[in-house]
């Protein structure tokens, strides 16, 4: 049996990382390869920093241009984008590629370059099961896009409005697979899209390299009702790496700190909108208060501090909030979850109901509130 602090979800005080990546970019024209950094001629790129060569693994690539990205200048930041996300989705990390084809899209590009950034996003959704979402953004690319790009884009449109696909030839189905789950060139119909139970999460506890369970958890009885979080610390970063160590520090303070068996949470959703495996199902959680308030409780925590803690310091004095990919990803996680278990809205909570705190602060009580008509 785990034992309860006093206090609410929000762990104990630390660093938190600088937002490098998000200002709005005003673009230009040029051409773009993923393979090498785009070679300029200002000074600034003329520091001696090693380019990694073509053949490097996509994470060693992504770590080099997020980290260029600050000093690049505004046409280099949004070639930068696109290869991002280029290099995010082949690693299959999809909140975070849309978020660089976002980026590079928001601006004055060219019409083949926002095309592009349309392809990829419409790609990002296929990673993630959402052909309808995808549908748009593909139809929007394939009126820019033509050679190889644009009969990728025009068999993954035909593929995302789910009936048959047109003949192709292999190397294309090959090239596509990715997002068609090979669904291969004869006619076929998208193959069941839904989630399969346990695998709500995109990140898993092997990626960001979790510590075991300890011996001291009570075991799941079958869901029947779940409650949203918030880390309570300020967080500012999309990055991947940014994401695994917030996992860690907060499995070592549920740990080390609470004597927990396991991080209290069975879900995070970072700034990115990446679903994280936190403690497994199988485990009753560790967040809504004492043994009955956790039985059967599903608990999701998205990172970031969405309540005002002025007695806590400048950097909590504001309260941020969730970002837009964070409420996508929650609307989905809880959709899904609420279908799998058969979930009424009746027992979709906040941890203040459960409790005396500010947790999940305003904006996500606001939507919990919404969503259960017990709330109302
Ligand atoms: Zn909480």
């Amino acid at each position: 049996m785990e034992h309860w602090p006093a206090l609410g979800c929000g762990p104990m005080s630390r660093l938190t990382h600088p937002a490098a990546l998000l200002a709005p970019l005003l673009l230009l024209g040029g051409t773009w390869s993923c393979a090498q950094p785009v070679q300029r001629t200002s000074a600034v790129l003329e520091a001696p920093v090693p380019s990694p060569p073509g053949t490097a693994s996509p994470m060693i690539r992504i770590r080099y241009w997020e980290d260029r990205l600050p000093v690049l200048g505004r046409a280099d930041q949004s070639e930068a984008h696109l290869c991002l996300g280029e290099l995010y989705l082949e690693v299959q990390d999809a909140p975070a590629a849309r978020l660089h084809f976002y980026t590079a899209r928001s601006g004055e590009v060219s019409l083949r370059e926002q095309a592009q950034a349309s392809f990829g996003i419409g790609r990002s959704y296929l990673l993630q099961d959402q052909p309808r979402m995808a549908e748009r953004h593909l139809a929007e690319a394939a009126k820019n896009l033509d050679g190889p790009e644009g009969e990728e884009c025009d068999y993954l449109l035909a593929f995302a409005k789910g009936g048959s696909l047109p003949g192709v030839d292999a190397a294309l189905v090959a090239r596509t697979a990715a997002y068609t789950g090979g669904a291969g060139t004869t006619p076929s119909t998208r193959p069941n899209g839904s989630t399969s139970k346990g695998a709500y999460a995109s990140v898993q506890r092997r990626d960001w390299g979790a510590r075991a369970m300890l011996a001291n958890f009570d075991p799941m009885e079958k869901p029947w009702r779940l409650t949203v979080h918030h880390t309570a610390e300020p967080a500012a970063t999309y990055k991947l790496d940014a994401s695994y160590r917030e996992m860690r520090d907060l499995q070592r303070m549920h740990q080390t700190g609470n004597g927990w068996a396991d991080l209290g949470y069975h879900f995070l959703i970072d700034q990115a909108g990446r679903v994280i495996e936190g403690r497994p199902m199988s485990a009753q959680g560790a967040h809504a208060g004492d043994f009955d308030r956790n039985r059967g409780n599903i608990g999701i925590c998205l990172i970031g501090n969405f309540v005002a803690q002025p007695d806590r310091g400048d950097e909590y004095a504001l309260a941020q909030s969730p970002s837009r990919e964070q409420m996508v990803a929650l609307e989905s996680l809880v959709a899904s979850l609420r279908r799998d278990y058969s979930i009424p809205a009746t027992q979709v909570w906040g941890h203040q109901d459960f409790k005396g705190t500010a947790c999940p602060g305003p904006f996500l009580q606001g939507w919990v509130e919404r969503l259960n008509p017990n709330l109302q």
